[in-house]
This record gives C-alpha cells, sequence and structure tokens, in this order.
C-alpha cells in the first residue's frame, strides 16, 4: 500500500530542478513552463501536455494559484477579492471599472516591510515576496470569475513592488507578451513609497510604465513623521530620482498625497508641494484618506481624512501655481476601497501577525 504522499508546490523556480521532472524532454519542461507562465488554476488547463503526464503532476503536484476565500461587490460596480496563496498567506486585489475597461489593482507582497503609519497593511507586517505568477495568478483568476477583460493594471494593492523587484519586472513582462495577456507598459502603472535606488534601476529599463510615487509630504520634517522609508532616502533624493526617470523615460510621474487632517493639508505645505515640483512635468493625485478604524495598541497616532474644503483649498493652490492636479474618486467605499481593509476586517485575520 503506497503511503499518502504530500504535494508539493510546482512553480517556474522549482520546475527545472525537480528530480522526477528532468526525465521528460526538455521541450515538454518548456511547455509546462509556458503555462505556470499564464497563472493557470489547473493542471488540465495545459492543452498541449498528454494526459498522463498530466495525471503525473496532479499526483505529485499542485499549482500555486490564487483561491478566492472572500469577495465583495460595491454598490458601483467596484470588486474586491480576498485571496489565499498556496501557503495560507491572504492578499487583496480590487477590480474598477471605467469607461474604457476594467482596471485591476494588484498586491505585489504579502504584507509589507514598510510600515507606514497611514496604512493597514504597513500595521501588519511582512510576510513575503510574491512570485511573479501570483501577481499574474490575481488577474487571471477575476477575469474568469467576472467573465471580463482587464485592460489596465495598477501595483497598488499590498505591499511595496520596488522591494520584490525582480518578480515584480518579470510579471510586467509577463503581461506584456502577446501570447499572454497581452497588456502593453502604458497601460500598467507601478506605485512606490519611494525607494529610490530601484527608482534609477527601473529608469534605465526604460519602460512605459506609469510611475507614482507615494509622496504624502512636501518636506521631511512632515514625511518622517508617517513614513519609515524617509528615514533611508530623503524628499531632496526622492525628488532628484524622479527628475532623472522623467529624463530618461520621457514619462510623466504621477504624485500621491493621501490627505490627512490638520497634517499635511495646510496651506502652507500647498506651497511648498508647489515649489519642489515646479518644472516637473508631473501630475498630483489627492487622495482623500480613508479613515481606519485599527485595534492594533501600536498604533500611535490617530489620523482622520481632511475635510472636503481643505482638500478643495489645497487643490486650488497647486492650481494655481501651476501644476497639474486631480483629487482622486473614491470607488467602493461602501465595501472599504482601500487596500488592506478587506483583510482587516474579515474578523478571522484580526490577530494577523501582531
Ligand atoms: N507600497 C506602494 C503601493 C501600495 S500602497 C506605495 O506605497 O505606493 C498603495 C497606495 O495606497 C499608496 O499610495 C498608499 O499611500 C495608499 N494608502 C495607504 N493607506 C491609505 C489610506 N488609509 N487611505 C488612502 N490611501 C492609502
Ligand atoms: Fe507598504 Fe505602501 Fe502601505 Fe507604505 S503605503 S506600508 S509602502 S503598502
Amino acid at each position: 500500500e503506497m503511503a499518502e504522499q504530500e504535494l508539493i508546490f510546482l512553480n517556474t523556480e522549482n520546475l527545472y530542478s525537480r528530480e522526477d521532472l528532468n526525465k521528460f524532454p526538455k521541450y515538454r519542461l518548456e511547455q509546462i513552463k509556458s503555462w505556470l507562465n499564464k497563472g493557470i488554476e489547473e493542471f488540465d488547463e495545459m492543452g498541449n501536455i498528454p494526459k498522463e503526464l498530466r495525471e503525473y503532476l496532479k499526483s505529485r503536484y499542485f499549482i500555486g494559484s490564487c483561491k478566492i476565500k472572500d469577495k465583495k461587490i460595491s454598490q458601483d460596480g467596484t470588486v474586491k477579492y480576498l485571496f489565499e496563496l498556496y501557503d495560507g498567506e491572504v492578499i487583496e486585489s480590487v477590480v474598477m471599472k471605467y469607461n474604457h475597461g476594467y482596471s485591476m489593482c494588484l498586491s505585489t507582497q504579502a504584507g509589507c516591510k514598510m510600515g507606514c503609519i497611514f496604512c493597514m497593511t504597513g500595521q501588519g507586517g511582512f510576510a513575503r515576496n510574491l512570485f511573479s505568477t501570483e501577481i499574474l495568478s490575481q488577474i487571471q483568476v477575476a477575469q474568469k470569475d467576472l467573465k471580463i477583460k482587464i485592460s489596465n493594471i495598477v501595483l497598488m494593492g499590498m505591499g511595496e513592488p520596488l522591494d520584490n523587484y525582480k518578480n515584480v519586472l518579470e510579471f510586467i513582462k509577463l503581461v506584456n507578451s502577446k501570447d499572454n495577456l497581452n497588456i502593453g507598459a502604458r497601460h500598467i502603472s507601478i506605485s512606490t513609497c519611494g525607494l529610490v535606488d530601484k527608482i534609477y534601476e527601473l529608469a534605465k529599463e526604460n519602460l512605459q510604465i506609469t510611475l507614482s510615487i507615494s509622496l504624502h509630504a512636501p518636506n521631511n520634517l512632515i514625511r518622517d513623521k508617517i513614513m519609515k522609508i524617509n528615514k533611508r532616502w530623503r524628499v531632496e533624493d526622492l525628488i532628484t530620482a524622479c527628475k532623472y526617470y522623467t529624463k530618461i523615460t520621457k514619462r510623466r510621474i504621477s504624485f500621491e498625497y493621501i490627505m490627512i487632517k490638520d497634517l499635511n493639508d495646510t496651506v502652507e505645505y500647498a506651497h511648498e508641494l508647489a515649489k519642489i515640483l515646479r518644472g516637473m512635468i508631473c501630475h498630483v493625485n489627492l487622495i482623500p484618506m480613508n479613515n481606519f478604524e485599527c485595534d492594533n495598541n501600536n498604533l500611535k497616532y490617530d489620523l482622520k481624512r481632511s475635510t472636503i474644503c481643505d482638500i478643495y483649498r489645497f487643490k486650488n493652490i497647486l492650481e494655481k501655481e501651476n501644476i497639474n492636479v486631480t483629487i482622486r474618486r473614491t470607488l467602493g467605499q461602501d465595501i472599504n476601497g482601500a487596500c488592506g481593509q478587506l483583510k482587516y476586517n474579515n474578523t478571522k485575520y484580526n490577530n494577523f501577525r501582531k
């Protein structure tokens, strides 16, 4: 009688080093790899692989695609997924409908090391990087579930994309590819809290993706209070890196600025922001902060969203200073649109990594 064997996680990284699989011809492994790179969910989707081999793979291995653990649909049509990964880690993704199609906000890490104080994900700590195929799988599973085609991608879910640089770049190449999702670089945005060294690296790749910088403050005094990364890279370093990025790629940078009441939303700071951005090809996105209730004792700050009035005052000053600015429309308010929130509202995960 055969002892029950535990299934092994198969992905493009361990495929070629599995001894039992090396018995198969090289081209078979290549075929399997290209299926895995498509983010498929089942071995039976591997159309050009003979049935016996698929059965063998099933008997020894499993594929690490995202499993839907929870799903919330907002009145405005926004869909928020809670996905479980092969090892039990949980991430979030959001699908939003726009006039021109569907846009999806993806996670790049389970958790995040950066610890920004306004961010739910930042409060939960870091678990691990996602593989490129796990980032892709979020799209595949959502497309299948909603019977839609995603046309825009924003890497603005859980995690810091540039802290998972290699896998994120691999992911971008996969979605770009004609025989995969065929989504062009111009339809992809990366949002970063500002890993300056990685911004220089990314500039040299000269991709046509949009870079979003989570700036959130016009100076070091304020940024130090809310973002740990500012101890490592100062506002001046970040702005210099952004100027370099635009010079090399000719792409307009988008600056994200969360509006936090009485912290970064004053008249003085609007002028200061305009001053540091002057002359840059850029766009400022003012984001009304999502208040959140958090029972984490480590949360030292009580941050509240700026008033509508203060948000418009800030916007008007930037406009007068000739800075391109919009107030971000907040989709999915009724289902806790901001990433990190579905997960923390799911009571089972309330004790996640305290
Ligand atoms: N780590 C990357 C991308 C993920 S965070 C980054 O920081 O850019 C995605 C966006 O959500 C960032 O702009 C972040 O600042 C924003 N965000 C985090 N917490 C928020 C909150 N409470 N309200 C509104 N936006 C928030
Ligand atoms: Fe990480 Fe971005 Fe959240 Fe900061 S805002 S903790 S970088 S996910």
